[in-house]
């Protein structure tokens, strides 16, 4: 469960008191210092840190930092819009007590994701949790709707013995491969240990198919949460390396060619307990509002790249038959179409049904991929928008009638293609409001100028350890 209200100077009731009793125990764990963590609009996660005695005072007022990194690139240089990315000013990270946890990984340390306030206690528009919750609330409110959602996390392994900027694969067993799982048996126990010490239900942990890849899956929270959840673990798969002598790399594109690693998105939408995908009369036991939530989010899914795929090594992974899924199409299991309805095996199906939103990478936001998935996903159930035939096999080889009749469209090609679509996408635009927007347009545009002139190799190069 998260707290589903913003913070407030002073605290909530009961909050500071709930921080003493907490900042004692974590002390008593061996605890020092607290990462208090939020992700920019770049996609990169930011952090202070306050002395574990310090965590009252940082939920009664908060701890400083800048907006300016709301136009910060993933290079760390800074672009500005009307409103953001100047010197000036000052904002407050409020920790969520809720989703404070110990790291175990990382002896000494607790963590926890903050909503940014004002100084004057107001929302900051350019804060992503605080834009995902409002617009959950907007859902549960308006629709009597309320989500589940998890992200899929996948990373390569590299030595960290490795030449600077060099990525060596860690492991060499083939994809999926039993002796890969063995090369890395003290490294998958340590992180399945340190992600269960942190209350991370993990669902699955496997080698994946790129050199050196691996990814785990964790179970489905309400959206605020996922996205927290997303952050924390890859937090931790970062710690357990190091502490293995290991780099990791969450880029879109590690290497120019070849699949990725990707950030699969699962959502379900829930009204009344029940699983609006799951029991129904539609397709594969949708209700007709889950059929419409899939077309909305079919429409806009072009748009919704330029906050699903941030980066310009994005496009290196956005490619056919690597598993990314960069048709505006659908189908049950499938591996190519952009969504893939999960039904999950008989006798779960009530629980299990899910959509899952493929052209997703780990450089994306993750509040800000779940607020515009969802809002996308709400005007396709409001405007009870028909959900095409299904597309089954590989949608490159549709032929251009079939395709044209399916509304399958080839997703952007480029993030200046994106980033062209997500400003012309009034309904997107309005969900994340138009700080943010203008923040996530100005902040593409200035990771498309930074890419300029660079070829594949050097892009994949460029990004490599940025995520
Ligand atoms: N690595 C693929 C991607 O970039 C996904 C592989 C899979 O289906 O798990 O999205
Ligand atoms: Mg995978």
């Amino acid at each position: 469960m998260t707290t589903h209200a913003d913070p407030v100077p002073g605290g909530r009731p009961g909050e500071v008191e709930r921080a003493g009793a907490l900042a004692a125990e974590l002390a008593g764990q061996g605890v020092h210092g607290v990462v208090l963590a939020y992700v920019d609009t770049a996609g990169i996660t930011r952090v202070k840190t306050v002395p574990v005695a310090r965590l009252p005072d940082a939920v009664a007022w908060g701890v400083g930092m800048s907006p300016v990194f709301d136009t910060f690139l993933s290079d760390d240089s800074v672009v500005t819009t009307d409103v953001l990315g100047s010197p000036d000013g000052d904002l407050r990270l409020y920790p969520d007590l809720d989703r404070l946890v110990a790291l175990a990984a990382q002896p000494g340390w607790a963590w926890a994701p903050v909503d940014r306030i004002t100084q004057d206690g107001e929302r900051h528009p350019g804060c992503g949790r605080t834009v995902l919750r409002r617009i959950t609330a907007h859902a549960r409110q308006r629709h009597g709707i309320t989500f589940k959602a998890a992200v899929e996390i996948e990373w390569v392994l590299g030595r960290g013995t490795a030449p600077r900027g060099v990525f060596e694969p860690a492991v060499s067993g083939p994809a999926y491969g039993a002796v890969r799982q063995v090369e890395v048996s003290d490294y998958g126990a340590d992180l399945l240990a340190a992600l269960a010490a942190q209350a991370v239900e993990v669902e699955q942990f496997h080698p994946e198919y790129a050199a050196g890849q691996f990814e785990v899956s964790v179970g489905a929270l309400d959206p605020v949460a996922a996205a927290d959840r997303s952050v924390l673990v890859r937090q931790t798969v970062r710690a357990v390396a190091q502490r293995h002598g290991l780099r990791v790399s969450f880029a879109p594109a590690v290497l120019a060619q070849g699949v990725g690693n990707g950030g699969h998105v699962h959502l379900s939408a829930w009204r009344d307990g029940s699983n609006l995908h799951a029991g129904g009369s539609g397709r594969y036991g949708m209700t007709a509002e889950a059929e419409s939530f899939a077309a909305g989010l079919l429409a806009r899914l072009p748009a919704l790249t330029a906050v699903t795929a941030p980066s310009p090594a994005g496009y290196l992974r956005l490619r056919p038959s690597q598993w990314a899924g960069v048709f505006t199409a659908w189908g049950r299991e499938t591996r190519e179409c952009a969504l893939r309805v999960v039904t999950g095996t008989l006798g779960v199906r009530e629980r299990a049904s899910n959509l899952e939103v493929k052209p997703v990478d780990l450089a994306a936001n993750p509040y800000l991929t779940l607020g515009a998935l969802i809002a996308a996903g709400l005007d396709g159930i409001a405007t009870r928008a028909p959900l095409p035939e299904e597309t089954t096999g590989d949608p490159a080889r549709l032929d251009a009638a079939t395709a044209a009749a399916r509304g399958v469209r080839r997703l952007p090609v480029s993030l200046a293609e994106a980033v062209e679509a997500f400003r012309r996408d009034t309904l997107l635009r309005d969900a994340l409001g138009p700080v943010l927007a203008d923040a996530v347009t100005a902040v593409r545009r200035g990771e498309i100028a930074a890419a300029d002139g660079l070829d594949d190799e050097q892009v994949a190069a460029a990004y490599r350890w940025r995520y």
